[in-house]
């Protein structure tokens, strides 16, 4: 027998990197007329380098210090973030202490108990709660510069910021063209970092509709506001933060490479070689394919 269309798509899809987990799905890739980006690791390689480490005068604590208690704090996550901020702590040939009781909150960061003190790392907005703390205009210098900051706090103090850069992917802008082309309609970036970095990727893929601080649930509003205006959505993420809101999109696809596994489960396909370029590709492939069903 030939092929059904559907099943040639799917077959095709594989060979451009892209698993396509059902025929169902590989009909819907063709109907979405909304997009919706994450920044960090989707757009960007989700290699993040820490790149400034600042600690507080108030704190008393050296660069090094501030790092090393970071990195003990990030060292269970998974985080693209927390990988950067151990791999820095290794750099320098600091020790990493164990911890305990260590918990993570998506789109914020996480907290852990680190010789017998409470450190956290995450977002200087959430974690200051919009405070005025000397830190915020430190965060708020580097985000200027396009970095991701994040805040250290010891015993709820602030006692330091890290500045973390990420490369954009290549080909990214031309992704963000094509598929501005397929959908009718310009992408939406989605993102949990700060609407300063934001803006400043946005603008370099030629992105105008930039929503910024999202946590997981309100990327999930974004996609729903848009589906009740009768769109289609397409989401494109990877990280345990995006799953909710590939979940709830008309279609979810998922970055393979760096991608948490919640977010490859949760995805209805998953870019595997972790070539973006691959996302208008296979959207293209099922429109074809669905001509030839019609
Ligand atoms: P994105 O939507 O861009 O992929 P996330 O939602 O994963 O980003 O993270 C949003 C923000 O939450 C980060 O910019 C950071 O401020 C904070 N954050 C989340 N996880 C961590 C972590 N493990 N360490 C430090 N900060 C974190
Ligand atoms: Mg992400």
């Amino acid at each position: 027998a030939t092929m059904p269309p559907l099943l040639s798509a799917i077959a095709n899809a594989g060979r451009h990197g892209v698993l396509v987990k059902s025929a169902v799905v590989m009909e819907r890739l063709g109907q979405v007329d909304a997009v919706a980006l994450d920044k960090t690791g989707t757009l960007t390689e989700g290699t993040p380098r820490v790149t400034d480490i600042r600690s507080l005068a108030a704190s008393g604590l050296s660069q090094d210090e501030v790092l090393r208690l970071a990195a003990a704090a990030e060292h269970p996550s998974e985080h693209p973030l927390a990988r950067a901020v151990v791999d820095a702590a290794r750099t320098r040939d600091l020790d990493i202490p164990p911890v305990r009781d260590f918990t993570s909150a998506p789109g914020t960061g996480v907290t852990a108990t680190v010789d017998g003190r409470t450190v956290a790392v995450g977002s200087p907005a959430r974690l200051l709660d919009g405070g005025s703390h000397p830190a915020a205009a430190v965060a708020e210098r580097l985000e200027n510069e396009g970095r991701t900051a994040v805040l250290v706090t010891l015993d709820g103090t602030p006692v330091g910021v890290l500045g973390i850069a990420d490369r954009l992917r290549e080909g990214a802008a031309a992704t963000v063209t094509a598929l501005t082309a397929l959908a009718g309609t310009t992408p939406l970036l989605v993102t949990g970092d700060n609407p300063r970095a934001a803006a400043r990727l946005a603008d370099e893929v030629g992105i105008t509709d930039v929503r910024a601080g999202l946590l997981p649930q309100d990327k999930v509003s974004a996609v729903q506001d848009l589906e009740r205006a009768g769109r289609r959505v397409l989401v494109v993420g990877d990280g345990v933060n995006d799953a909710p809101a590939l979940a709830a999109a008309h279609t979810g696809v998922a970055m393979g490479r760096a991608g948490s596994d919640l977010a490859l489960e949760t995805a209805d396909a998953v870019v595997v070689r972790d070539e973006l370029a691959a996302v208008p590709t296979v959207v293209g492939l099922s429109r074809r394919a669905r001509r030839l069903v019609a």
